[in-house]
């Protein structure tokens, strides 16, 4: 398997009239390197390039022609309307050989040319979607007396060597948002990667080294009882939660009700236990289980708004496992978007069943009309609410969310400060040398990311840690030492640090810590007998 992909420009080309600092050549050089860097994690792929480097000028009929012996070619650009700035014109074109009776190489290019639209389209957020184009030259440009050669010196180079050739128009830089989009090189990689994921699909390949697993297949489950099912896959789901923030009872309604307790044809097929299509949203999101190519192909009953049914063939992903088929459904629904804006934002870290259905039914996930009633009914007729994580946690691992860490005290004690005033708890520890400022300490890492979004929306940058340290007194003592003292008389703990002040020294200890005086608290509890 060989791919040529060509930086469509040279040196500095096709500088923006939108955004000064965007050359064409720039951003094609970059793209096509990370196309080759992506394309290179797939077994027995191969990838050339035309040019040695970005200052090395060839010719168009030469750089197509440079496939010779490829599966495909692929020209990258970006493209221009008139001479000046042009906001209302913005869509992804995709050129793809022009129709040829006597080779299939066109064919192959067409339809890798309608893969790969749609995805650049939404990858890129383009106002206008994607469209694939052909152009046809006004000569015989072969001299077979055919008219039907191609306009374009790359495409007409590709084919004279019986290559599939495409030319992929990177939306307009002559459009302000489209451009400014384009010179993030973040931007770039994501859309290097969905554009690799689209050829590793269409050319069946596998990605290099990775590991075969073993898990619960669902042909497993095939000759169980619903009840037996149940029991077999519950804790599926509830370690689930514990990575993704989704509520078990969810995920295993939907597990129940679209794969009919595993044993749906696609199921037993294909381990896939939630109709995952093969492109979903673009396939932009991340963290995806699945390998990207494998899949299985059945025709499938979808609704209509108005409440008709029809029947269309769909491909299908297809897991080793169903462990896998559950992550890829919740890092979908945790990363699928519409537009912009996360398509199920909120579920994440919501712990009641029927909002949550709710907003996987308001992100579009079902056409079903009846959807979320069927799933509610699921939930309380198996009492799925036993799998979902019991808030409060039972591991020892605590997640902290910090806001900053300060070699002078002075500056820590000035961001306490200012997240008090925002309505934050906040409080100081000393480690490493560093005063570090934290809000919360959690043993569910949900609720640590839940703060972290509060923190964010404030505009505090934050992160998630688990290493705790020395408290520093001044910002962590709130409450009196009579409060303490009956924590303490009732085996209560308010630092989320510790679930008990402990005994002994390590009373003292803690006590110490956090800045009291662990002579007068111990006065006042035993006071309080
Ligand atoms: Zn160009």
């Amino acid at each position: 398997m060989k791919i040529c992909i060509d930086a469509g420009h040279y040196g500095k080309y096709n500088r923006s009239p939108a955004v000064a600092a965007y050359y064409e050549s720039d951003m094609v050089w970059k793209l096509h390197l990370l196309q080759k860097k992506y394309l290179e994690q797939y077994e027995g792929v191969t990838v050339i390039t035309t040019r040695p480097n970005q200052a090395t000028d060839k010719g168009l009929f030469e750089r197509g022609a440079c496939s010779a012996g490829c599966d495909l070619f692929i020209s990258d650009h970006s493209n221009a309307v008139g001479n000046g700035v042009n906001e209302s014109v913005d869509y992804v074109a995709v050129y793809h050989l022009v129709d040829d009776t006597t080779t299939k190489v066109d064919d192959i290019s067409k339809e890798i040319a309608e893969r790969l639209a749609p995805v650049i389209a939404e990858v890129m957020g383009a106002s206008q979607g994607g469209r694939t184009v052909t152009r046809k030259s006004d000569g015989d440009r072969n001299g077979d007396g055919i008219m039907n050669d191609n306009y374009y010196g790359v495409l007409h180079g590709a084919r004279m060597v019986n290559t599939p050739g495409l030319i992929l128009e990177h939306s307009f830089h002559t459009n302000t948002k489209m451009t400014n989009w384009l010179l993030n090189d973040a931007n770039l990689d994501k859309l290097a990667k969905a554009e690799v994921e689209v050829l590793a699909a269409y050319f069946g390949l596998k990605k290099k080294g990775e590991a075969t697993k073993t898990g619960l297949q669902a042909t497993d489950l095939k000759n169980l009882s619903d009840e037996q099912v149940i029991a077999k896959v519950g804790a599926l789901f509830t370690a689930d939660q514990e990575k993704t923030g989704i509520l078990a009872s969810v995920s295993f309604a939907q597990f129940i009700l679209e794969s009919g307790y595993g044993k749906s044809e696609l199921a037993q097929n294909a381990n896939n236990c939630f109709g995952m299509k093969k492109s979903l949203s673009g396939n932009t999101w991340g963290g995806s289980s699945w390998d990207g190519s494998s899949i299985y192909t059945k025709q499938t009953k979808e609704q209509n708004p108005d409440g008709t049914y029809e029947t269309i063939t769909a491909d299908f992903r297809k897991y080793p496992c169903v462990e896998d088929s559950i992550a890829d459904h919740s890092a979908y629904l945790l990363g699928a978007k519409n537009g912009s804006e996360l398509r199920y934002a909120g579920l994440k870290g919501c712990t009641d069943y029927k909002k949550a259905i709710q907003i996987i039914k308001d992100g579009g996930y079902a056409t079903s009309l009846t959807y979320v009633e069927k799933l509610c009914s699921i939930i309380e007729k198996w009492n799925l609410t036993q799998y979902d994580v019991k808030s409060g946690g039972d591991t020892d691992v605590m997640y902290r969310v910090q806001v900053g860490a300060y070699s002078k005290k002075e500056n820590a004690d000035n961001q306490v400060k200012k997240l008090k005033s925002d309505g934050f708890d906040t409080y100081l520890i000393q480690v490493d040398g560093l005063y570090k400022v934290q809000v919360g300490a959690y043993s569910v890492k949900t609720n640590a990311e839940n703060m972290i979004a509060k923190l964010k929306a404030k505009g505090y940058d934050c992160f998630i840690t688990t290493k705790g340290g020395q408290a520093v007194s001044e910002a962590s003592k709130k409450k009196s030492v009579e409060e303490i003292a009956k924590e303490i008389y009732h085996g209560q703990c308010s630092d989320s640090r510790w679930d008990t002040w402990g005994n002994g020294d390590t009373r003292v200890e803690r006590l110490t810590a956090v800045g009291y005086d662990a002579d007068e608290v111990q006065k006042a509890v035993n006071a309080l007998f």
